[in-house]
């Protein structure tokens, strides 16, 4: 068969099961599935995978549940995550927030957009290429991997570490992109910078050092700086101090130590030792001062406990490359019009599967960024098919590079 038939035959295949696809995204909707929480949800999509006729499913020590179609030479790993963030106030929904109720063509309740709706797709996209037979030259392997919303990149890295035998070449993220075809997202970290101070009873400061005072000059130069790194597609980083915590034994005495946390945005080609550097240098002239970068320990709801540090590289795919072309060549031939190349606002899983392993990948997937986490959380049926469509196509354009 040629491609074009190829795609035609994917197509009807959506069409054919679109009462099937809503029905399924329904019932993960109705999982509640909040960050460290995801079992249930696992084992549905498990089921769903064996029943789909894949060829291999596992769910991993950490908690991740991966399944894989074909056995050909191209590997490609698409990935969207299981967790969803907490259910928020109950009076702010339109509908109760896992009822996974539809109106007007519109699936609404937590995790619709952020990030069920794209796993459901990006599950069918492994169904409808096994039923269709269109396996030969690659091998997909589709991931529901655990606890994005808390640590993004930290469990899939726990994910390709417990799963060695996979080794993708090339990578998908599934998250909510408006049908547009991503190919970078700046990165983020979270600065700690300790200032050290001596405690003393508040009505005699002078026998003490009041850290917090020492503290007020630092976050006043994080607050001014401005001499961020210019990239031509990500733009530039950001710093915004986000917390002070200050250590001392009441409210009556002076604090022996202040931690001030820095939210970074990171753009192009910024390392941890330049971070580090460059919050030094907003402590200079006060002694003792440490800075580091967070990190903390986090425990699955399988057990597994993962040292996270909370540095979460940037990444780029540049417009020319194989996989980037790839997408755009599967987009066209289906919809018959010129995609939207272009980056997300947030970070996603692809921050360690590209921007740490250096795997080339894309974002995809349906309904609007700006409603994930919201009371607003929905997607539109419609835009879901369409992303099932490119899901199932792009493999075969993969395949072909
Ligand atoms: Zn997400």
């Amino acid at each position: 068969m040629n491609q074009s038939a190829n795609l035609l035959s994917i197509i009807n295949q959506v069409k054919a099961w679109e009462a099937e696809i809503v029905r399924d995204l329904q019932n993960l909707v109705r999982i509640e599935s909040v960050t460290y929480n995801e079992g249930k949800a696992v084992n549905f999509l498990a089921d769903r995978m064996r029943e789909f006729g894949y060829d291999e499913v596992r769910v991993d020590a950490v908690g991740n549940v991966l399944g894989r179609i074909g056995c050909g030479k191209t590997v490609i790993l698409y990935d969207a995550h299981i967790d969803t963030v907490d259910l928020g106030d109950p009076d702010g929904w339109k509908f109760p927030p896992l009822s996974a109720t539809i109106e007007n063509q519109i699936l609404y309740g937590r995790g619709a957009v952020d990030d069920k709706s794209c796993l459901i797709g990006i599950a069918y996209a492994g169904r409808i290429l096994k039923e269709l037979a269109l396996t030969d030259d690659f091998t997909l392997w589709i991931s529901g991997s655990i606890s994005e919303e808390d640590v993004e990149g930290s469990c899939v890295s726990a994910m390709m570490q417990e799963n060695s035998d996979i080794k993708p070449d090339y990578i998908l993220v599934a998250e909510a992109s408006q049908g547009r075809i991503m190919r970078g997202h700046k990165g983020r970290a979270l600065i700690r910078i300790s200032v050290p101070g001596k405690c003393a009873h508040a009505s005699a400061a002078w026998r003490g050092d009041n850290a917090l005072v020492k503290a007020l000059p630092i976050i006043k130069k994080i607050d001014e700086y401005e001499d961020f790194t210019d990239d031509a597609f990500l733009g530039k980083g950001t710093i915004e101090v986000t917390n002070v915590e200050c250590k001392a034994p009441s409210l009556n005495t002076i604090p022996g130590e202040a931690i001030i946390t820095c939210d970074r945005r990171i753009s192009c080609g910024e390392t941890e030792r330049d971070l580090i550097e460059e919050a030094r240098s907003f402590c200079e002239g006060i002694d003792g001062v440490k800075v580091e970068i967070d990190s903390e320990v986090v425990k699955t709801y399988t057990g597994y406990e993962i040292v996270c540090k909370d540095y979460f590289p940037s990444w780029v795919m540049e417009e020319d490359s194989p996989i980037v072309q790839a997408g755009i060549q599967a987009y066209r031939a289906l919809f018959e019009k010129e995609p939207e190349v272009t980056k997300w606002d947030f970070c996603t899983n692809a921050t360690h599967l590209c921007g740490r392993m250096g795997i080339p990948a894309i974002g995809f997937g349906a309904g609007d960024e700006p409603l994930c986490h919201t009371t607003d959380d929905q997607v539109p049926l419609p835009e879901l098919f369409k992303a099932i469509q490119f899901y199932s196509a792009l493999p075969l354009f993969l395949a072909a590079k």
